[in-house]
C-alpha cells in the first residue's frame, strides 16, 4: 500500500495526516479506520470451514422449505414431516452453529420415527439427506449384535456412512443414519439377563455411545475389528440419528397407559375424545419404555413421532403424485423409445385394490408396476427405428391380463 499525504478518508470522512489506498487510489483510508477493521474482523464469530456446496447456515433451508421438499416425494405423513422439518433444522443449526462464548449448548435431536413397515420412514430420511446434501446410510438394527458376538457390531453403520461420504472423515461427521428396525432390539422380557440377551439390550447400550455422540473407532473397510488395523476416528456428536421401527402391538401400550391416566369426570371427557382407530398419534416415551427400550436410549432419541397407515387414497397418490413417481419412471423410460404412454385412471386404481387385496402396501406397488410394464418395455423398444412416436394406453384390461391371481400370489409372497 503506498502512503499519502493529508487527505479525506473514503470510511470516516475526517482528515488526517496519514492516509492508505489499496489498488483504487482514489479510495482512502486513515489508520485508526484500519486499526477498526481489523479489531472487527478478529472479534467476528469464526464460522465453521466449510467446502463449496456444503451446507452453511445461510443456505440452510427453514423447516418450512424442508416440509416442501419432502412433500415432493413423500405422500401425507404430515405429522411426521413437521416433527422432522423442525428437528432438523435445529440439528443443522446447532452443527452449524458459529462458535459462541456463552454457555447455552444446544442438545443433540435425534429422531424416532415409529410407524408400520412401507409407510415412508426411509424414504423420508433419505429424502432429508438429499436435501441437505449429507451422507446417509441405512442399517438395520436386527442385524446388529453386542461387541463380539456373531453378527455386525454398531460401528457397521458407520462404514457405510464414510463410504458414502467418499472416507471424508469431516463430511461424514455431518451425515444422516438411518437406523431401521430398531423395535427388535427391545428388551425381551423385564428382568431377563443381559449378559445372554446378545441382540436386545445389550445392543442397545452399544447403540447409546454412538447416539450420544462419541468418538468412535471404525475398521475402514468394514467387518471385524482386529488388533493390528488401523482405525478411523468418526465423532458421531454431529451425525443425525435417525430411527426407525414397526412396534408391532404398542397400541395396546398406548392404550393402557391412557386408560389408567384417564380417572373422573373430566378425564372421560376427554377419554371420549380419542380416537382409537389411530392410537399411535399419541404415542409417548413411557409406551417406548413399555415395549423394552432402555430409558437412556429413549432419552438419546428425544424427537418422537409416528407415520399413519397409508390409505387407499395415499396409495393412488403414490402412484402418480411424488417428484418420482413410478407411473412417470416409466413414462420417462419408454419416452427414451419414442412412445408417449398413458395410464387410464381406472387401471391405476384397479393397482391399487390389488395392492390392498394382497396387503401389498406401498412397497408392492413397485413389483405390480413392473409386472404390468415388462412385457410392454420388452416389446416397444423393438420399433424404435420407425421413428415416429408410437402411442401406449394402459387400460384396466391391460392391468387385469398381466396382473393374475397367480401372479399376485407370487407378489405376496415376495414382499
Ligand atoms: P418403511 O421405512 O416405513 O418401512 P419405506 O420408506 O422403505 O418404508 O417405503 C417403501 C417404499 O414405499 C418407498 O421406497 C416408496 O416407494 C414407497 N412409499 C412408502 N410410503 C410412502 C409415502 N408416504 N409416500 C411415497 N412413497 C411411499
Amino acid at each position: 500500500m503506498a502512503k499519502r499525504q493529508p487527505n479525506t478518508c473514503s470510511f470516516c470522512g475526517r482528515v488526517m495526516p496519514e492516509m492508505f489506498s489499496g489498488m483504487d487510489a482514489n479510495v482512502l483510508i486513515c489508520h485508526e479506520c484500519v486499526e477498526a477493521g481489523h479489531k472487527m474482523i478478529a472479534t467476528m464469530p469464526r464460522k465453521v470451514a466449510v467446502k463449496s456446496g456444503e451446507l452453511t447456515l445461510s443456505s440452510l433451508p427453514t423447516p418450512q422449505k424442508i416440509k416442501e421438499f419432502l412433500d415432493m416425494y413423500v405422500i401425507g405423513q404430515d405429522d411426521a414431516k413437521r416433527y422432522l422439518s423442525v428437528a432438523v433444522y435445529n440439528h443443522y443449526k446447532r452443527v452449524l452453529q458459529e462458535i459462541s462464548n456463552d454457555d447455552v449448548e444446544i442438545e443433540k435431536s435425534n429422531i424416532l420415527l415409529v410407524g408400520s413397515t412401507g409407510t415412508g420412514k426411509t424414504l423420508l430420511a433419505r429424502t432429508i439427506a438429499k436435501m441437505l446434501k449429507v451422507p446417509f446410510a441405512i442399517g438395520d438394527a436386527t442385524a446388529l449384535t453386542q461387541a463380539g458376538y456373531v453378527g455386525e457390531d454398531v460401528e457397521s453403520l458407520l462404514v457405510r456412512l464414510l463410504q458414502d461420504a467418499d472416507y471424508d472423515v469431516a463430511k461424514a461427521q455431518r451425515g444422516i443414519v438411518f437406523i431401521d428396525e430398531i423395535d427388535k432390539i427391545a428388551r425381551k422380557s423385564e428382568n431377563m439377563s443381559i449378559t445372554r440377551d446378545v441382540s436386545g439390550e445389550g445392543v442397545q447400550q452399544s447403540l447409546l455411545k454412538m447416539l450420544e455422540g462419541s468418538i468412535v473407532n471404525v475398521p475402514p473397510h468394514g467387518g471385524r475389528k482386529h488388533p493390528d488395523q488401523e482405525m478411523i476416528h468418526v465423532d458421531t456428536k454431529n451425525i443425525l440419528f435417525i430411527c426407525g421401527g414397526a412396534f408391532d402391538g404398542i397400541e395396546r401400550k398406548i392404550s393402557q397407559r391412557m386408560n389408567t391416566q384417564t380417572v373422573g369426570f373430566a378425564a372421560q371427557e376427554k377419554a371420549a375424545q380419542v380416537d382409537k382407530n389411530n392410537l399411535l398419534q399419541y404415542i409417548a416415551p413411557q409406551d417406548l419404555k413399555s415395549y423394552g427400550l432402555i430409558p437412556e436410549i429413549i432419552g438419546r432419541l428425544p424427537v418422537l413421532t409416528y407415520l399413519q397407515p397409508l390409505s387407499k387414497e395415499a396409495l393412488r397418490n403414490i402412484l402418480t403424485e411424488p417428484k418420482n413417481a413410478l407411473t412417470k419412471q416409466y413414462k420417462k423410460l419408454l419416452a427414451m423409445d419414442n412412445v408417449d404412454l398413458t395410464y387410464d385412471d381406472k387401471a391405476l386404481d384397479f393397482i391399487v385394490d390389488k395392492a390392498i387385496e394382497y396387503k401389498l402396501g406401498a412397497r408392492g406397488l413397485r413389483g405390480l408396476m413392473e409386472t404390468v410394464m415388462t412385457d410392454l418395455m420388452y416389446e416397444l423398444p423393438n420399433k424404435k427405428h420407425l421413428g415416429t412416436i408410437q402411442h401406449f394406453t394402459i387400460t384396466q384390461e391391460y392391468v387385469e391380463q398381466k396382473l393374475g391371481k397367480e401372479k399376485l400370489v407370487q407378489l405376496k409372497n415376495a414382499v
